[in-house]
């Protein structure tokens, strides 16, 4: 495990986690949905992290052999990740990239447009486009964020996202 300097207990992410990790965050992660079931207080896991454990989890809870080579599994090719659309990030040049997961590809600047233009310019959609088709123009096959899941759960994460059940 891979122990980031400034937070010397935690991994720097999910993804370097090994098998027996991984079950043990499951576990814990049901512990403590277990723990608050019945109180008004709910454990709701961030949508990506989600997207990663929820079926270890049942499996877990089905006290089934839970397939860790699904959490480890990253459809690159088809990484349905929605970060491009919902999460860009301004950088302290006022450079905006599409991503966090974007390492030097930018899609615009601030100091020469604005944001509505910057994130509905063409290098904005072209990395959108990218994802659509498969062949991400940002790093996703090393991204932690990067989802194995299908088109058909994009969508739907896509319309909780924009307010829908
Ligand atoms: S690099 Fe890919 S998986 Fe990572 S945040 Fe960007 S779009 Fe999502």
């Amino acid at each position: 495990m891979v122990i980031r300097k400034d937070y010397a207990d935690q991994p720097e992410t999910v993804a370097q986690l090994d098998d027996a990790e991984i079950v043990t965050l499951a576990r814990s992660i049901i512990e403590a949905q277990d723990a608050l079931e019945g109180s008004t207080t709910e454990l709701i896991l961030q949508p990506l992290l989600e997207g990663r454990f929820a079926k270890i989890i049942s499996e877990l809870r089905a006290q089934s052999k839970p397939d860790t080579d699904r959490f480890h599994a990253k459809r690159a090719g088809s990484s349905a990740c929605r970060m491009p659309w919902t999460d860009p990030m301004v950088r302290p040049d006022g450079s905006v990239i599409p991503c966090c997961g974007a390492g030097t590809e930018t899609i615009g600047s601030l100091k020469f447009a604005s944001m509505a233009e910057v994130i509905d310019g063409p290098r904005a959609r072209a990395v959108r486009q990218s994802i659509l088709d498969g062949k991400p123009l940002v790093n996703c096959s090393t991204c932690c964020l990067a989802q194995d899941i299908t088109f058909a759960e994009f969508r739907t994460d896509f319309e909780k996202w924009l307010g829908g059940t």
